[in-house]
């Protein structure tokens, strides 16, 4: 457990199990390392299609309890990514609770490593927020259930640029189905957080010819990514701002009570993981109000298509194919959405169920 508290002990573990993204769950595993400070939680959602395979995200979470629900909410997103992608993966996610820029170190990942290796095999990590492809050569040297090491290793790399171009491909889906053409010439797009995917977006998305204003919690990370591609730099709140399209490439929950009545885009197409709130209700409120949603876990696959080659052992060539599919799917949820009558983020699970439901029987 991550604490010595009984009591403390007591209400994490209430925490769970009181949960509820803590609904069907395989398994939770706390790690703790005292010499290293490792404190991480692995999630492992389902591995009915497959192992787990999952990122790890370093965060410094203001609370144990907000760690816990991140892992449960982010381990289940994996689940229907893999089963919308075709992949035969399960679902599975890792956080680590710590400043990724000031704790993080070889021996805490050659650690963390470890306790991956104990599950041999069910959960298969690879990179996330705060996590570097540096960070999975630590890791290897532990375990061999990791992707996303570096290609000199013989690894597939940095999945960020993949999940990028899906993301792209999703954001040009959703506006064909909004404005009858792919094209996002013109366009204002907000891309939140320019990280390893979000600056990726912001290239595609000014090649595309659109105007694109950046925001990120770090002054460097958006002088950096200004300068590289001539964005406009927005520092605080970018809800209220003039936008066609909102590209949230940070952390998730930003579509909420608060945001979804001052967001004036008319798409939502980006790579952060569990953006709506509330599944349901805030899919419902983007629905009622013409915002048309790119369903997260469907267009930031990329990433996960591209570690998956690690174990497929498929080429690059399959990885872009099956990532520019994303395109066809979106525009395929879309279109089930209207008809159907539901939201764009139900149409994609009730796709990403089925598969998995399907493997059960
Ligand atoms: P990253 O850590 O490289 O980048 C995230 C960026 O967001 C950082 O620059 C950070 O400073 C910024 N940020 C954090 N909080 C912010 C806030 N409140 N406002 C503005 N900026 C903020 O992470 P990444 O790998 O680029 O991932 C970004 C998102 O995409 C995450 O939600 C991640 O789970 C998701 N995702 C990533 C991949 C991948 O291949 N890396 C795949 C699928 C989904």
């Amino acid at each position: 457990m991550l604490t010595e508290n009984p009591s403390q002990v007591l209400d994490t573990a209430k925490g769970i199990f009181g949960n509820a993204s803590f609904k069907a769950h395989e398994q939770v595993v706390f790690c703790q390392d005292e010499e290293t400070g490792l404190k991480a939680i692995i999630g492992i959602h389902s591995t009915t299609l497959g192992p787990a395979l999952g990122g790890t995200r370093m965060w410094n979470y203001s609370s144990e309890f907000d760690a816990i629900q991140d892992v449960l909410r982010l381990s289940r997103g994996m689940s229907f990514k893999a089963a919308i992608s075709g992949l035969d993966l399960g679902g599975g996610k890792a956080v680590i609770i710590g400043d990724a820029r000031k704790d993080k170190n070889e021996a805490m990942m050659r650690k963390f490593g470890q306790f991956v290796d104990s599950l041999s095999g069910r959960y298969i990590t690879a990179e996330d927020v705060g996590i570097s492809t540096k960070d999975m050569e630590y890791v290897k040297m532990e375990t061999d259930h990791v992707t996303g090491i570096p290609v000199s290793m013989g690894g597939s790399g940095d999945p960020s640029p993949y999940t990028a171009y899906g993301v792209f491909m999703g954001m040009k889906a959703s506006a064909n189905f909004k404005w009858g053409s792919d094209s996002i010439e013109g366009k204002t797009v907000v891309v939140q957080g320019v990280g390893h995917v979000g600056e990726t977006v912001v290239k595609h998305a000014t090649e595309a010819g659109a105007k694109v204003i950046i925001n990120d919690i770090y002054d460097d990370i958006l002088e950096n990514v200004a300068s590289k591609f001539n964005a406009e730099i927005y520092k605080g709140d970018i809800y209220d701002l003039d936008m066609d399209i909102y590209a949230p490439c940070a952390l998730g929950a930003t579509v909420n009570d608060d945001t979804i009545g001052r967001l004036k885009c008319e798409v939502i197409a980006g790579a952060a993981n569990n953006q709506l709130a509330l599944e349901n209700k805030h899919g419902m409120m983007l629905k009622e109000r013409g915002i048309v949603y790119a369903p997260d876990f469907l267009i930031n696959a990329g990433g996960l298509i591209n570690v998956n080659s690690e174990i497929a052992k498929y080429d690059t060539d399959e990885v872009m194919k099956r990532t520019e599919n994303i395109y066809n799917t979106t525009l395929q949820i879309l279109n089930e959405s209207d008809s159907l009558e539901i939201t764009t983020h139900q149409a994609a699970l009730k796709i990403a169920q089925e598969r998995i439901d399907a493997a059960k029987k």
